[in-house]
């Protein structure tokens, strides 16, 4: 592919219409653009802050930004793009719903594109839950979709507590913000909800424990049994459990199937629902269509976002129809109807199924993980590598500092952010997660290839050793 041949950040002649116009206008420029955005954006805003990149065309896993230079993005509008970037067969689905002059807005309302879009996403999800499966259509957020299962199972179970787990990442509306681990995120305005109990996530590298592995991950789950059967325990009694089956920005932390089933049993034997968060995980990423199916548990909600919606905004959830006790109106909300979104869905879910991309992102993501291991064989910085299918961290560490009293070191999030940016400069687009934002994290589209594969570590693996340099340096 032409974009990974070219030079990583070089300025290419191929990309005449941005460059040419450059000199002629000034203003417009990526530059202009980027001190524009820093004058008028919000000091809220992310990723902009560490990737200044001004993107101006995409195709697959290439960007192309508005200085010409082209980048390999991993981060994948933060793993929404299972197909990469206007991906052929999601172009055509959008282009058809226009040329077909079918009303774009229409609220919740009943068309063939949603019909058709319903119908697709059943059909890969668990048999048990799509055969007595209701679905709802929620604002355009995973957010909102966490919202709605959040206060799904509390109208339904008449209960207001809520499990939620050490590292979740649910979102920023104010309920999936309180199920939400990050305390600095929260602030003030998502103060810790009495409701919600935190219950310590198997996170075998910094086992909370301080054992990890196997025992690491029974002993997080008999704590969840034993406060749950704890009369004295203090636990709000809980309309659900919420947890994400591979946390993402938690730090790439994939949950051992064991403990998965574990939780399905926890809560099935106490009549707790299990809402299963697979904004992240979903449509293949993980190396199966869903991430749930590794472990075989069925949970009784499933929240689903990002790829769902071939990169519009789409949110959803779906849930055993024994729940459907809410009201007409329970979560309404103007944006719930996004045809260009549900075309685009369709075709995506379509296409990674018939093209078995979960497979593919399973066979690359192990070569990924290999590879990246043979790396930390020989950099001491890296304290741990993980994950699962195409959802890939990389734990970076202090090795100054003193362990602690089990052997891990403290994570290293400058040293991370430095990797970030060297990585930038040679054409890698990478994205930074975990408890300390020191985990360097990959989410590159499923349809990588081989060659895109070798160049992206190639990439990573210059930026952590120029990172690393330049931190011994003291020049961080
Ligand atoms: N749940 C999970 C697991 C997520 O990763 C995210 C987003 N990173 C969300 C919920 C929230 O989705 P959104 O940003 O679309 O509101």
């Amino acid at each position: 592919m032409a974009a990974i041949s070219s030079a990583p950040g070089q300025r290419l002649a191929a990309s005449a219409e941005v460059s040419a116009q450059g000199p002629a206008d000034e203003s417009m420029t990526g530059e202009a653009i980027l001190r524009r955005q820093a004058q008028r954006e919000s000091a809220a805003r992310t990723y902009a802050r560490s990737l200044p990149v001004v993107p101006v065309r995409a195709r697959g896993m290439t960007v192309e930004g508005a200085d010409g230079r082209r980048y390999l993005d991993c981060l994948s509008g933060a793993g929404t793009l299972a197909l990469g970037h206007n991906h052929p067969v999601v172009l055509e689905a959008i282009r058809g719903v226009l040329d077909s002059g079918a009303p774009l807005h229409v609220l919740d309302l009943a068309t063939p594109v949603k019909d058709a879009f319903t119908t697709s996403l059943f059909e890969t999800l668990p048999p048990q839950l799509a055969e007595h499966g209701r679905i709802q259509f929620c604002g355009p957020a995973g957010t909102d979709a966490v919202e709605a299962a959040i206060k799904l199972a509390r109208i339904a179970t008449g209960r207001g507590g809520l499990l939620a787990f050490s590292g979740a990442y649910h979102g920023m509306t104010a309920g999936a913000l309180a199920a939400t681990g990050d305390t600095a995120v929260r602030g003030t305005v998502g103060e810790a909800d009495a409701r919600i109990t935190r219950l310590p996530y198997p996170y075998d590298y910094r086992c909370p424990f301080g054992i990890g592995g196997d025992r690491g991950a029974e002993l997080s789950a008999r704590w969840t049994a034993h406060l749950l059967d704890d009369p004295k325990g203090g636990v709000q009694p809980p309309a659900a459990m919420l947890l994400e089956p591979v946390q993402g920005e938690g730090g790439v932390i994939p949950a051992p199937d064991t403990w998965l089933r574990t939780m399905r049993e926890i809560t099935a034997a106490r009549g707790i629902p299990l809402v299963v968060d697979e904004v992240q995980t979903g449509v293949g990423r993980t190396g199966t269509f869903w991430a749930v199916e590794r472990s075989g548990i069925v949970p009784d909600v499933m929240v689903l976002s990002k790829a769902i919606g071939g990169s519009l905004p789409l949110a959803v959830i779906v849930y055993r129809e024994e729940l459907d006790t809410w009201q007409p109106g329970a979560h309404a909300g103007t944006f719930r109807g996004n045809q260009l979104a549900m075309a685009a869905g369709t075709a995506t879910l379509r296409f990674v199924r018939q093209h078995a991309l979960h497979e593919r992102a399973e066979t690359v993501g192990a070569r990924m993980l290999s590879r990246l291991r043979g790396l930390a064989a020989h950099h001491d910085c890296i304290g741990d590598v993980r994950g699962r299918g195409l959802m890939i961290g990389v734990e970076l560490v202090d090795t100054e500092a003193e362990p602690d009293d089990y052997g891990a070191l403290p994570a290293a999030p400058l040293l991370a952010a430095r990797v970030q940016q060297e990585a930038l400069r040679r054409g890698l687009i990478v994205e930074l997660g975990g408890r300390h934002g020191a985990v360097i994290r990959l989410l590159p589209p499923l349809t990588i290839t081989d060659e895109q594969t070798e160049a992206v570590l190639d990439r990573l693996a210059a930026a952590i050793d120029a990172a690393r340099t330049a931190t011994r340096g003291g020049t961080v």
